[in-house]
C-alpha cells in the first residue's frame, strides 16, 4: 500500500528516547537519514537509573561529537569491591585512574538526566531529525516498502500517523515494538526486586569512599555505589517478607542506610523498588521492525552495563542502516545486527548474573573464569571485552569481531577522530609502500581510509601477530585481516 498523500515520510522511525534512542537519533543525523522519534514523555525522566558507562560508549559518544560536552559532567569511576559481611575483600574490580586502549578512561560516573539532556540538545544540529514528544505509539502495520505508524498525542488525545522505511524500538524494557515482533524472552535466570535509594549529600563525606562497594550477605545483600558529585545510592535485596511500598518509606530508608549516614547528613532523593532482570528478547528484527536497547535486553545493574549494551546496539545499527539506504549493501546487512550483537550482550549479562548471585551468596568462585587469581587474596575482575557473533567477516581471523582500540597517531589525534564515519585499514608503517596504487584508488572510492601512522599503540597492536593490515568497520570493530596485498584487495572487496 501506498503511504496516503499528505503523509509525512521517513527513512527511520525510533520509538523511545531514552539514552539508546537519542543516541541512535544523533547517529542517524550525523548519516543525514530522515528520522522520526516519537517519545511517549513530555519531557526527559528526572531521575538516574544509568549511574556509570565505560570506554567503549564513551567511544560512541566521541563519534557523535558530543563527548566534550560529556565529559565535562562525569567524573572517573574508580572501581568496586565485593567485601564479605566481616568487610574483607571477595573480588576487586579496579579501575585504573589512567587512560585506558580506547583513548578514554575505563569507567565514568554521571547523573543521567545530563547525559540525556546533552544527547537530546545534540540533535538540534540535524535538520534530518525530527523530535515528538509526548506521542505514544500505538499501532504499526508493516508492509513490502515501509511501516505506518500510528501515534496519539497524549496532549490533545488526537490520534496521527506517518510513514516510515523501517521502525527502530528503542522503548525500553516493555517495548511495544518487541511485542509487534512478536517473540518472547530467553530467560537467563536473575529475577529479583531491589530497594534503590538515591541521597544527595549535605556535607562532604570522604570516609565513603570513591569505590563502589558491593556487600556480599545472603541475609540481606547490599551496594553503595559513588555517582557523579555529591549524589550516592545504596540497593538493598528485598527479602520475600519485604512489602515494596512499606520498605520504601523514608522511615525504613534510613534505619536501612544507618550504617553509613543519617538526616543529618543527607537528603533522600527517592526510593524505589526495581526488579532486576536478565534476559534476553529471542528475536530483534522482523521485516522492517527492530529493537535495541532494553527492548531487546535486560541486564541487572552490578556491571553497570544495561544502558552501555543499548548504545552499542545502536553503534552496530547505524551505519549498517546507512549503508541500506544509500544503496552500499543490501537489507540482508540488518540481519547481521542480532547475529553480533546478541551473544555480545549475553556475556555481559552472564557475568552481571554471576556478580549477582555472588552478591547474595559471598561464593566469589561464581565469577571464577573471568577473574585472575593469586592466592590468599582477592579475585581480580578484569574489563570484559567480549568478539562479536560470526556476522560480517572477510579474511577472518582470530580477531575478526574484536574492539580496535583507540591510540594517540603520531599528531596526537586520537584515531576516531581521523577515521570519523568510515572504515579504515591499518597497517604495519612499512606495509603501505607495497599496497598497488589500484587499490589505494579502490579504497579511496569507498571512503576506506588508509593509516599506517607510525605511532606506537597501532604498531604494537600488530606485534606477535602474523598479519600486516586489518579493516575496521564504522563501528570500530575488526571486520578481518591481511598479510598480502592480494588478501588486502579481498577484504576491500567484500566491504
Ligand atoms: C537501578 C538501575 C541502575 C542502573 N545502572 C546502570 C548503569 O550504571 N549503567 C548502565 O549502563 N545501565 C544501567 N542500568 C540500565 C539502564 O538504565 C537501562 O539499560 C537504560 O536506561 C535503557 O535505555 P533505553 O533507552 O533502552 O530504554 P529506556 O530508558 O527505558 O527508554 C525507553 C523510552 O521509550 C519510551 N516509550 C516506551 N514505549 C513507548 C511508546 N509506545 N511510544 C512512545 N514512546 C515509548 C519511554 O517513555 C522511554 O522514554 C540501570 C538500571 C537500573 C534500574
Amino acid at each position: 500500500m501506498l503511504p496516503h498523500t499528505d503523509q509525512l515520510t521517513f527513512d527511520i522511525a525510533i520509538i523511545g528516547l531514552g539514552p539508546v534512542g537519542a543516541t541512535l537519533a544523533n547517529i542517524l543525523g550525523q548519516y543525514e537519514l530522515s528520522t522520526i522519534i516519537l517519545e511517549r514523555d513530555p519531557a526527559t525522566y528526572h531521575l538516574p537509573r544509568a549511574v556509570a558507562f565505560d570506554d567503549e560508549v564513551m567511544r560512541i559518544f566521541q563519534s557523535i561529537e558530543l563527548a566534550n560536552e560529556i565529559n565535562a559532567i562525569v567524573e572517573v569511576g574508580a572501581g568496586a569491591h565485593f567485601v564479605d559481611k566481616n568487610g574483607k575483600v571477595l573480588v576487586n574490580w579496579a579501575r585504573p585512574q589512567e587512560v585506558g586502549p580506547n583513548g578514554w578512561f575505563l569507567n565514568y560516573r554521571f547523573h543521567q538526566p545530563e547525559l540525556e539532556g546533552i544527547l537530546r540538545k545534540g540533535l538540534s544540529r540535524f535538520s534530518s531529525v525530527k523530535t515528538l514528544l509526548h506521542r505514544e505509539v500505538c499501532s504499526l502495520i508493516e508492509y513490502e516498502d515501509g511501516v505506518d505508524v500510528e501515534y496519539k498525542d497524549l496532549k490533545t488525545g488526537k490520534l496521527d500517523n506517518i510513514r516510515a522505511g523501517f521502525v527502530i524500538g528503542c522503548d525500553g524494557a516493555n517495548s511495544f515494538t518487541r511485542n509487534r515482533i512478536g517473540r518472547g524472552f530467553q530467560d537467563l535466570g536473575f529475577h529479583e526486586p531491589w530497594l534503590v535509594v538515591d541521597v544527595i549529600l549535605k556535607k562532604h563525606m570522604p570516609d565513603l569512599g570513591p569505590q563502589s562497594v558491593h556487600h556480599c550477605n545472603p541475609n540481606r545483600s547490599a551496594t553503595y555505589v559513588f555517582l557523579a558529585g555529591n549524589r550516592r545510592r545504596w540497593e538493598f535485596r528485598l527479602k520475600p517478607e519485604d512489602d515494596p511500598i512499606d520498605i520504601s518509606r523514608p522511615e525504613n530508608v534510613w534505619s536501612m542506610l544507618n550504617q553509613w549516614i543519617g538526616p543529618d547528613d543527607a537528603t533522600l532523593e527517592r526510593a524505589i523498588v526495581y526488579t532486576f532482570h536478565s534476559s534476553i528478547a529471542e528475536q530483534w528484527l522482523r521485516g522492517r521492525l527492530l529493537i535495541a536497547g532494553d527492548a531487546a535486553h535486560q541486564t541487572p545493574p552490578f556491571m553497570g552495563q544495561g544502558m552501555c549494551s543499548g548504545i552499542r546496539d545502536v553503534f552496530n545499527l547505524g551505519w549498517k542502516l546507512d549503508r541500506v539506504f544509500k544503496g552500499h549493501a543490501s537489507e540482508d546487512l540488518l540481519e547481521t545486527y542480532e547475529i553480533e550483537r546478541k551473544p555480545h550482550v549475553k556475556a555481559f549479562i552472564d557475568l552481571t548474573v554471576k556478580m549477582g548471585h555472588l552478591i547474595n551468596t559471598t561464593a566469589s568462585s561464581l565469577v571464577s573464569g573471568t577473574v585472575s587469581t593469586a592466592a590468599d587474596e582477592p579475585q581480580k575482575l578484569t574489563q570484559l571485552r567480549p568478539t562479536l557473533g560470526v556476522g560480517l567477516s572477510a579474511c577472518r581471523t582470530e580477531w575478526t569481531g574484536q574492539l580496535f582500540p583507540q591510540p594517540r597517531l603520531q599528531s596526537g589525534e586520537l584515531l576516531d577522530d581521523l577515521v570519523g564515519r568510515r572504515s579504515a585499514i591499518l597497517m604495519r608503517h612499512e606495509f603501505l609502500q607495497q599496497l598497488p596504487r589500484q587499490i589505494i584508488i579502490k579504497m579511496e572510492k569507498l571512503d576506506i581510509i588508509a593509516i599506517n601512522d607510525p605511532a606506537t599503540g597501532i604498531q604494537e597492536w600488530f606485534n606477535n601477530k602474523d598479519i600486516n593490515a586489518v579493516l575496521i568497520r564504522p563501528d570500530r570493530y575488526i571486520l578481518g585481516g591481511a598479510r598480502t596485498v592480494e588478501e588486502v584487495d579481498t577484504l576491500i572487496k567484500a566491504f
